[in-house]
């Protein structure tokens, strides 16, 4: 294996703590040229102590305070702001890899960028794809880019598959690879076996208490209203090129298989292993070749019990309104994904109920398709003027609920 010079954006995340912990067992295979943080710039600075990166991106506010600082501790680092800072590092022609780590719609220009140019990109942002799955998709095929999902499930389809359509030398054809469908597995979150009434007065705490996996808040509350797995089936959509009725998603409380491919033949294959995403993140780093990942080796003799469940779309209609979306087409996507960020961001701010989250989308997937049809000019700019325009209705659809209670 060469040395890649790895760029991590969203390293003070928690993919960027998994990823930064296999790093750091295989400094011989990479190096970690880049890092970046919008929060916590402490911890940031920590990372650039322990790894000494050559750039290091923060918001544009905290450039000058940032580099001072650094400078103080005997750090050569250089300093670079805001999103035009993210995209530099994206597209350095010194960086072979990117690991898209930064959550949310802040993490689109810099992975658009990456996959323009024509980058090594590990893909944990899923709602780049969300938001403009064609786009990414076309840039990365134009480029000669490489896509690698870290997302588990996606992680788990793309080992699953054959090695034509993991090597992008063709796409999914049904007749060829013979795909019956994809199963997209789910936890089923914290709230799998209690009542919508008890989803309803759950506190921030108890939402973002996820059984098996430690996460980031924001995705921690899309996967207690399972809009986690919604916007999971518009990235597979997108990421192997199939009609959202090829993908059917089944609740997997243990989370022991990561996702499965069904082939005509009758076969399934499935991906297993401990939940942690050090696993797909180090089968992304070093493939076609594997290395350690630290990751606990899953012991099968302790597994008496995978069971499966068919989800529950009352009490979850998150899932109900992606694959609604992903029918309509982008505008829907780019729609369900803003509303989504705004009513999550309520919630955590204790403003909305958890279950209020499913019912802001709803109301604002009408307004979208109402307000943009199902079609738009697939450009970036377009994409993030819709994704305001969308943001801005969301806060009036909250305001409006918050003043009714
Ligand atoms: P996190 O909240 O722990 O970390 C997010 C990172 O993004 C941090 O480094 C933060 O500083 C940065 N960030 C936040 N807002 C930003 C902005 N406006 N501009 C630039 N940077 C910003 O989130 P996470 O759990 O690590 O998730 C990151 C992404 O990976 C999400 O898209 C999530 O859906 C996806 N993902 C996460 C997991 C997981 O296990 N955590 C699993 C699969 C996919
Ligand atoms: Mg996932």
């Amino acid at each position: 294996m060469t040395r890649q010079r790895i760029a991590v954006l969203g390293a003070t995340g928690s993919i960027g703590d998994s990823t930064l912990a296999i790093l750091a067992m295989a400094e011989h295979n990479f190096e970690v040229y880049a890092l970046s943080g919008h929060q916590r710039l402490d911890k940031l600075f920590a990372l650039c102590e322990r790894f000494r990166p050559t750039r290091v991106a923060v918001p544009s506010a905290s450039v000058d305070g940032f580099a001072i600082r650094l400078q103080a501790a005997g750090l050569s680092i250089d300093v670079v702001g805001g999103d035009e800072g993210l995209n530099d590092i994206a597209t350095d022609s010194e960086v072979d890899t990117v690991v898209a780590a930064i959550v949310g719609a802040a993490g689109l220009p810099s992975t658009l960028a990456a996959a323009r140019a024509g980058k090594r990109i590990l893909l944990a942002n899923k709602e780049a794809l969300v938001m403009a799955g064609q786009v990414m998709m076309d840039a990365v095929a134009n480029s000669g880019a490489t896509l690698l999902p870290i997302d588990s499930e996606h992680n788990a389809i793309f080992q699953c598959l054959p090695l034509d359509v993991q090597q992008s030398r063709t796409h999914i054809h049904d007749s060829k690879h013979g795909i019956r469908n994809l199963w997209l597995t789910a936890s089923g979150g914290p709230f799998l076996h209690k009542s919508f009434e008890q989803m309803q007065q759950a506190g921030v705490a108890e939402a973002v208490k996820h059984p098996n996996w430690s996460m980031g808040q924001k995705i921690s509350v899309d996967s207690a209203t399972m809009m986690n797995k919604g916007l999971e089936l518009i990235e597979a959509c997108h990421l192997f090129n199939l009609p959202e009725d090829k993908i059917s998603v089944v609740i997997h409380p243990q989370s022991i298989i990561h996702s499965m491919v069904a082939y005509n033949d009758g076969s399934v294959l499935a991906q297993m292993g401990m939940p942690d995403m050090k696993t797909p993140i180090a089968h992304a780093l070093s493939y076609p070749e594997r290395i350690e990942s630290g990751v606990v080796p899953l012991d099968l003799y302790e597994m008496s019990d995978l069971s499966f469940i068919k989800p529950d779309l009352q009490k979850f209609a998150c899932l109900r309104l992606a694959r609604q979306a992903m029918q309509a087409g982008m505008p829907a996507t780019i729609t369900l994904n803003a509303a989504n960020e705004i009513a999550v961001e309520a919630f955590l701010a204790e403003q909305i109920r958890l279950t209020d989250i499913a019912d802001i989308n709803e109301q604002a997937l009408s307004y979208g398709t109402a307000e943009f049809g199902t079609r738009i000019e697939a450009s970036l700019e377009d994409i993030l003027a819709m994704d305001a325009r969308v943001r801005m209705h969301t806060q009036h659809l909250i305001a409006q609920l918050t003043r009714r209670a």
